[in-house]
């Protein structure tokens, strides 16, 4: 069942997924070739705790980190290990606190160091499918319109592969909650969007095949092909007109801007 969310309950989201958002802009300052995975995740759930939250991951199913730490052919669900970056790799860092009885969610790829114009587009494109379908996130359309608009724009209009088995979700008291949200689907089908719904939308999109597999960790999900996958995510509230984005990348993309160890002209 889908739960609606009261103005107030939007209001504790709100400030959660906030809570992500600057999670993830320390995460911006501080990433860069030589540093390990490990020690972004201590990192971060320093930063979470220190606000006076808890990681929403930590313990999910006996997850055992705060951030998934997903690193170029990881497409999410990555453990955080003691491999340090290098120059070249793309990392997706994937986000949840709880505070006020509320999660928040929210994901973002970073590039350390200098990435090939093909992975710069990967990167820029799958962003641009989140953007499109909040778009469509809107009172009275259905889940489908969401999924259509991402898929078509990664795997329709680039050739990407849209990964099938996992999808976006509500989010509120829980982390995971109805309704389902993926990323490819038909106009018109699935559940219909209505003011008071909070979603988070997260494309998960590879370079080549949709294709993915299980690592041996149990956790951490891989392309078929070995090829890099990125995968953006915001929670949204939706209403009438437009959705309100309760997470923001704006403080992730100054923080990635300023952060001379990382690509960010692919934005
Ligand atoms: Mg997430
Ligand atoms: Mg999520």
């Amino acid at each position: 069942m889908i739960h609606y969310k009261t103005k107030a309950e939007v209001e504790l989201i709100r400030a959660s997924s906030l809570l992500v958002s600057k999670t993830l802009a320390e995460v911006a300052k501080i990433i860069r070739a030589g540093i390990s995975t490990l020690e972004v995740d201590r990192i971060a759930e320093e930063f979470i705790r220190d606000n006076g939250a808890t990681p929403s991951f930590k313990g999910f199913q006996d997850f055992p980190f705060a951030c998934c730490i997903s690193v170029n052919d990881a497409v999410v669900h990555g453990f955080p290990t003691k491999d340090l970056l290098q120059d070249g790799d793309i990392v997706t860092v994937d986000v949840g606190t709880f505070k006020n009885n509320f999660h928040g969610d929210s994901a973002y790829t970073f590039a350390v160091g200098e990435i090939s114009d093909e992975v710069k587009q990967l990167l820029n494109i799958t962003k641009a499918s989140l953007s499109k379908g909040i778009e469509k996130a809107v009172h009275g359309n259905r889940i489908g319109d969401i999924a259509y608009a991402v898929q078509y724009a990664t795997e329709k209009e680039h050739g990407y592969g849209v990964v099938r088995e996992l999808v976006g979700h509500g989010i509120g008291r829980q982390l995971h909650e109805e309704p389902q949200v993926p990323n490819y689907g038909k106009r018109g089908t699935g559940a219909k969007l209505k003011e008071g719904m909070v979603i988070c939308i997260e494309p998960m999109i590879n370079l080549g095949t949709k294709n993915v597999y299980h690592d041996k960790d149990g956790w951490t999900i891989r392309t078929g092909d070995g090829k890099p996958a990125a995968h953006y995510e915001h929670t949204i509230y939706i209403q009438r007109g437009k959705a309100d984005i309760l997470s923001s990348f704006a403080e992730i993309e100054a923080a990635e801007k300023a952060n001379i160890n990382l690509c960010s002209d692919y934005l």
